[in-house]
């Protein structure tokens, strides 16, 4: 869908209006508006079958005032640049709209892991994680998993680093498994602390979570997860899709069995107790909350008037343009925006990291409720913004993350 709309455009636009509106500094501004670093790599990989094939990745650092580069490395044909840039300024406002210490980063390689082997993947993660070693650290950037990465990308990731310093360095990378320094905690960290914000968000448009009707757009890690809270929370999941399609069933699906129909034959659409549909019709679902979990440019000026949910929770990075977000507030739909909806995956990667540095390790509990702290304050926070400057809550966080941004740009200085 749309897929003609550059995400990089996108992320600009988003932040000259927020800019605008809190009328930043025109030579923050300047700064603020690119990258601090972009990296491109072509690098060769040995195939099965004996060919080698040259794969082309980016690693972007958006901006590092407020500490260390974060963000996530995904695996797609179509990734490009812009899409990597775009990607990490999010981060930059992601990671201060939560204010945990860190900048934003991202990274992706161009290659369809689907049609890969594991040792393939394992030979062009090692390789793409050694060109990138001049840029990555626990105190200069830490990437984490994004779309088609998984623990065991992140793993060889560490290991390959690990091996060249002559050291184990597990603060290299998070989202690991728990075998070797992951946090309890990170593989539900998206969609729980996405349900943390929900949880606030319901009570504002006055609907319970209980009985409320859900659709979600993709069944990956925050797709699925978040599926699961909602039944949890008593939500009735009517809709749910995957790259191959979707399925609906008005009277809810039973998502245990959906998770087992996708694990076990690789989509949701072989659900049985249910119709098929298409990933736009699902969009245009009649529902209390619609949780895009997918991809970027689903929601635009072309749909959003059809779109009919009170709330739209972002777990996504990028679901909606500029111009369908202003179509839907006008039409009083609630969005919680990806900055804030998302946060929890790199709140958790905060602690994490934290805990690989302390080598001191938390039960879940503590995981949980450190979480739920920090979102449910970041929502109050947002929200309290949208109040005092009636602004939709897109501008209004992005409003709070480029005040603590610019001001902690503002305190170190420009050097020299
Ligand atoms: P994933 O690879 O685990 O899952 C992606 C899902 O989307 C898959 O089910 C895939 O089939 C589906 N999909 C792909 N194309 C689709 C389409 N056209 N229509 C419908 N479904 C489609 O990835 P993920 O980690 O769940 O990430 C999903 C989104 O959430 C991305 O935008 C990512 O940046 C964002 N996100 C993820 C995390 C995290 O911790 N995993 C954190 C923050 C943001």
């Amino acid at each position: 869908m749309t897929s003609k709309i550059n995400p990089w455009e996108v992320a600009q636009k988003q932040f000259d209006e927020a800019a605008e509106v809190m009328g930043l500094d025109p030579n923050l501004r300047q700064v603020l508006r690119e990258p601090k670093r972009e990296l491109t790599v072509h690098f060769p990989v040995k195939m099965d079958d004996g060919t080698i094939k040259v794969f082309t990745g980016h690693r972007v650092q958006h901006n590092l005032a407020r500490g260390p580069a974060k963000g996530g490395i995904r695996y797609a044909p179509d990734v490009t640049l812009d899409e990597v840039k775009a990607l990490a300024m999010w981060m930059t406002w992601k990671t201060a709209v939560v204010g945990i210490p860190y900048g934003g980063a991202k990274g992706g390689v161009r290659c369809n892991p689907k049609e890969m082997s594991q040792t393939e993947l394992e030979n062009l993660t090692r390789r793409f994680a050694t060109e990138i070693s001049i840029m990555i650290g626990p105190e200069r950037d830490i990437p984490a998993p994004d779309v088609n990465t998984n623990p065991q990308v992140m793993a060889w990731i560490m290991d390959t680093i690990s091996m060249h310093k002559g050291y184990s360095v597990p603060g290299v990378v998070t989202g690991k498994p728990l075998e070797i320094g992951g946090s309890k905690g990170r593989n539900v960290a998206t969609s729980l602390g996405g349900q943390y914000v929900v949880r606030e968000a319901v009570k504002r448009v006055g609907i319970n979570l209980d009985g409320a009707k859900v659709v979600v757009q993709g069944f990956g890690n925050a797709g699925m997860y978040s599926a699961k809270f909602m039944v949890e929370d008593g939500a009735k999941v009517i809709a749910v899709s995957d790259s191959k399609g979707g399925i609906y069933n008005p009277n809810g699906l039973n998502i245990d069995e959906v998770v087992k129909v996708k694990q076990e034959t690789g989509s949701v659409i072989n659900y049985k107790d249910a119709d098929r549909i298409s990933n736009p019709e699902l969009l245009e679902l009649e529902c209390d909350i619609l949780v895009p979990a997918a991809l970027e440019n689903q929601i635009t000026q072309e749909n959003a008037d059809r779109i009919k949910t009170k709330i739209i929770l972002e777990l996504a990075n990028g679901p909606t343009t500029p111009e369908a977000d202003k179509i839907l507030w006008d039409k009083g739909v609630l969005i919680l925006p990806d900055i804030l909806a998302n946060a929890g995956g790199v709140t958790v990667s905060y602690f994490e990291w934290v805990q690989d540095i302390y080598s001191f390790f938390w039960d879940e509990d503590r995981v949980n409720q450190e979480l739920e702290r920090i979102m449910t304050r970041a929502f109050h926070a947002v929200f309290e913004k949208v109040d005092a400057l009636k602004v939709n809550p897109r501008i209004a966080a992005y409003i709070l993350a480029i005040d603590r941004v610019a001001k902690a740009t503002e305190i170190r200085g420009i050097y020299p």
